[in-house]
């Protein structure tokens, strides 16, 4: 019998490692010969450092962004931007997830676009219920819905203990981008 099974993993909480360690799984399942694609829901947040990663690894392991910008101060009609923004992300991470091209999808910051009402938790439900049973989901960001984590198998929630911003040291190139 075949015992390979694809999981609904959750990195939320707010400690620093959320979309690294979303990152590292990436990489090693990449290293298994896996396919990886990672999907961007907040724009303008990835880093020179996986974007380059990425560039080398190849084929299978690609990063598209998208989504629109940062929300966290967006005005009402920034904000209708954002919606449409993320609703054509949720299209094209559906197409994605349905397509077969893939092992493991990431879908960098999506509690976060969840969060600030930008795709509403029945909308990632619906994803994960689509999901075909071996590919490997992976959800990022902050304040996970509950909803979401009920239908997860692997949820972890990063604790911050210390951030170097809290002591005014600036961001480090390969820690932060
Ligand atoms: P990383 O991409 O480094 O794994 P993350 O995905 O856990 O971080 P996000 O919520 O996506 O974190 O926020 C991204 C940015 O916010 C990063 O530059 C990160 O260092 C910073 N950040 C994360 N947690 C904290 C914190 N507790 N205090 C201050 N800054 C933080
Ligand atoms: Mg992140």
């Amino acid at each position: 019998m075949d015992e390979r099974q694809g999981l609904i993993i959750i990195n939320t909480g707010n400690g620093k490692g959320k979309t690294t360690a979303a990152l590292g799984l990436g990489m090693r399942a990449w290293g298994q010969g896996l396919r990886v694609l990672v999907l961007q829901f907040i724009k303008g947040n990835w880093k020179y450092g996986e974007l380059q990663a990425a560039e080398r690894m190849g084929d299978d392991f690609v990063i598209r962004q998208l989504g629109e910008g940062f929300v966290r101060n967006a005005q009402d009609d920034e904000k209708a931007d954002h919606q449409q923004a993320a609703q054509q992300a949720l299209k094209d991470a559906k197409t994605e997830i349905m397509s077969g091209n893939w092992d493991m999808i990431i879908l960098d910051e999506i509690n976060y676009a969840v969060k600030f009402g930008l795709v509403s938790w029945e909308e990632v439900a619906a994803l994960l219920a689509i999901k075909p049973p071996l590919l490997h989901l992976v959800l990022t960001g902050r304040d996970a819905h509950p909803e979401i984590i009920d239908r997860a198998d692997l949820v972890t929630e990063m604790k911050e203990i210390k951030h170097p911003y809290k002591k005014g040291i600036k961001a480090q190139k390969g820690i932060e981008f």
